[in-house]
């Protein structure tokens, strides 16, 4: 039992790194702590909570600099550092002057009652510089979030952990192995969304459709679920591996009533032989059957691929196979991830090493194409017709939201948008915006 007693008028700031999941997380932090009379504030919070990520080099020096300046900014802060750079380097974090609790993955479902247990003791006492981390093979816990990233758009997080280990990888480290809650509870959360208003959930997890891992449940019928939760009009699928996305899942959103057609697929790269040292667990014809099979079934989908340029192994015939490849996809938008090097990863003993200087040239080239691809798609849907959910402008900005194949819509600002909050609308879709970021709305 969490004594709420002792946080009652304190203050807290919070920092998050990385992706989707750990944002959604973080916001439900700080739900909870406001249910328990926690202000939120931007400096000299009694309490900061950081979570951190460590997808790259880059990554992980950028939680050592935000944990610098959290520590800096809110002195004599009670500061807790969570997240998968706690889990992978807890000895460096809890070094860091300032920091006082370090909670790695399997501890971060019960940061608050952590926070609280630490916070009662006093922390000049007992808590000081104490990590709590367990043993990849031993992460069970399951952090349940749903957060509110506007009134308009929830994150629900329907799963967490990765047993794929690809070679470059080390979210499977940090995270550890897949696991995931009821579809009950699921449905439950989505219910409560929908409830405060909500209209759009967004599903995210690690490696989404192995859902199903700890209860025994399949990924497509947590979506049949989902899809008959009354007042939630659209639901989008955060990334999705091609070997997980079934073509019966495929088929049932192209029926479905309010999955969207937007996909987001890791390819990672378009050459078998580089798929194979990734251990990957397809190959490009897979890849390209899948991509057919949504476009012949949802001709207007959005399609987003992420794609890693100048992992180990990929000489520069394999990055032309990819390039190749991708140019002959029907897809929308490439996220492009130039490789780097990670500790223990078994990546580290593929000979070949890309220099940085092809690793630049490599993404610019992707870039480049993904541009021509995504202003394409935006080209052939000028003039026609489109629901767009609008979301919530700062007083005398343009008004922006996105269609249900997630075209970017803007609207000129006026006094007249706030009603638009939060609704869905059909308009026509007009031309190119300024900075061809959005396609102009007509009402
Ligand atoms: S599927 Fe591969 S890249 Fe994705 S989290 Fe799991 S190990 Fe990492």
């Amino acid at each position: 039992m969490i004594d709420t007693s002792a946080f009652q008028g304190k203050t807290a700031a919070y920092f998050t790194l990385g992706c989707k999941l750990n944002f959604s997380e973080t916001s439900t932090f700080g739900r909870i702590l406001e249910e328990m009379g926690v202000r939120t504030v931007e400096r000299d919070a009694d309490i900061c909570i950081i979570n951190t990520c460590s997808v790259t080099e880059v990554a992980d020096h950028k939680c050592r600099q935000a944990i610098h300046r959290m520590v800096r900014e809110n002195p004599g802060a009670f500061v807790v550092v969570t997240g998968c750079y706690a889990q992978l380097k807890p000895e460096t974090v809890s070094g860091i002057d300032g920091v006082d609790l370090v909670l790695g993955a399997n501890e971060k479902a019960d940061l608050i009652q952590f926070l609280s247990e630490a916070w009662s003791c006093g922390r000049s006492v007992t808590s000081l510089h104490r990590y709590h981390t367990e043993k990849t093979k031993d992460i069970k816990t399951f952090a349940p979030s749903c957060s509110r990233g506007n009134r308009t758009r929830y994150f629900l997080k329907v799963q967490d952990g990765c047993n794929y280990f690809c070679t470059y990888c080390t979210i499977p480290y940090a995270r550890g192995f897949s696991r995931n809650p009821s579809i009950d509870s699921l449905v439950a959360q989505a219910r409560q969304a929908a409830e405060e208003g909500g209209k759009e959930i967004v599903l995210t997890g690690v490696n989404i459709g192995d859902f199903g891992e700890t209860t025994n449940e399949r990924f497509i019928d947590l979506v049949k679920a989902l899809d008959k939760v009354e007042g939630i009009s659209r639901y989008r699928i955060s990334s999705i591996e091609p070997d997980l996305l079934d073509d019966e899942l495929i088929e049932y959103c192209a029926h479905s009533r309010a999955f969207m057609p937007h996909f987001h697929i890791p390819l990672q790269s378009g050459s078998d032989e580089v798929l194979r040292l990734m251990h990957r667990r397809y190959d490009s014809a897979l890849f390209a059957h899948k991509i057919k099979l949504i476009k012949d079934t949802m001709p207007d989908a959005f399609i987003g691929v992420d794609v890693m340029v100048g992992t180990r192994g990929e000489k520069p015939e394999l990055f032309e196979e990819t390039y190749d490849f991708l140019k002959s996809l029907d897809v929308t938008q490439l996220h492009v991830f130039p490789y780097s090097e990670r500790p223990g990863t078994a990546a580290l003993k593929i000979p070949y090493i890309v220099p940085d200087q092809d690793k630049k040239r490599r993404s610019k080239r992707l870039l480049d194409l993904s541009d021509e691809k995504t202003e394409a798609f935006y080209r052939q849907h000028i003039g026609k017709e489109a629901e767009v959910l609008f979301e919530k402008a700062a007083s005398g900005k343009a008004m922006h939201g996105f269609t249900k194949n997630y075209i970017r819509v803007e609207l000129p600002p006026s006094p007249d948008n706030d009603r638009l909050d939060n609704q869905l609308v059909n308009v026509r879709l007009g031309d190119f915006n300024y900075n061809k970021t959005a396609l102009k709305a007509i009402l």
